[in-house]
């Protein structure tokens, strides 16, 4: 069974669900955007737990595509979900590694038992997506994903990202 795909715009911070996917960077140790949202609302355990994460399996940082989970400390949520999107090129196509982060993020909740999950916009901010193709590619991975997972729901933080994401799911 595939999952319900949900919209809604407002500050994923917000929102209460079982995971809540964030739009890190590969050192795992805050930024700005959606990243600086949620350890700024979710508090120091997040980064306490990140920190561990780069004592122990990743010492060279989380690298793009790939998943990893801590706690949601005090976000309405059980666990945080880290990815690292690619930085957008217009030289190179970086789409599967756009692509490996939903996959990857799915997988992660798979294996903790998630079952409603909330993704940003990842790569869409400081990592240049162009809104629309990032759209495309983030809705139809998760579409296509094989998961548990029974309500995926995109949380968009401006209206442009809505209408692109709106527009995909049509
Ligand atoms: P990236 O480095 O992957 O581009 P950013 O955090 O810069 O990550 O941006 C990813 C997307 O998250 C952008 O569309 C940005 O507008 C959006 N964003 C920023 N803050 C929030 C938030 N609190 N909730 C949901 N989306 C957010």
């Amino acid at each position: 069974m595939s999952a319900t795909l949900t919209l809604v715009q407002g500050d994923i911070t917000r929102l209460r669900v079982d995971a809540i996917v964030n739009a890190a960077n590969s050192s795992l140790l805050g930024g700005g955007g959606v990243d600086g949202a949620i350890h700024r609302r979710g508090g120091p355990e997040i980064l306490s737990e990140c920190r561990d994460l780069r004592a122990s399996r990743y010492g060279k940082g989380l690298p793009t595509g790939h998943a990893v989970a801590t706690t949601a400390g005090r976000l309405d949520a059980r666990w945080v979900i880290h990815t690292v999107g690619p930085v957008y090129s217009p030289d190179e196509d970086r789409s599967q590694l756009l692509a490996s982060c939903h996959r990857e993020a799915l997988r992660v909740a798979d294996e903790l038992g998630a079952r409603t999950v909330a993704f940003p916009a990842i790569s869409t901010g400081v990592y240049g997506w162009p809104l629309d193709d990032a759209a495309r590619i983030a809705v139809d991975t998760v579409r296509a994903a094989s998961t548990a997972v029974e309500e995926i729901t995109f949380a968009l933080f401006d209206d442009r990202a809505y209408e692109a994401f709106a527009a995909r799911l049509d």
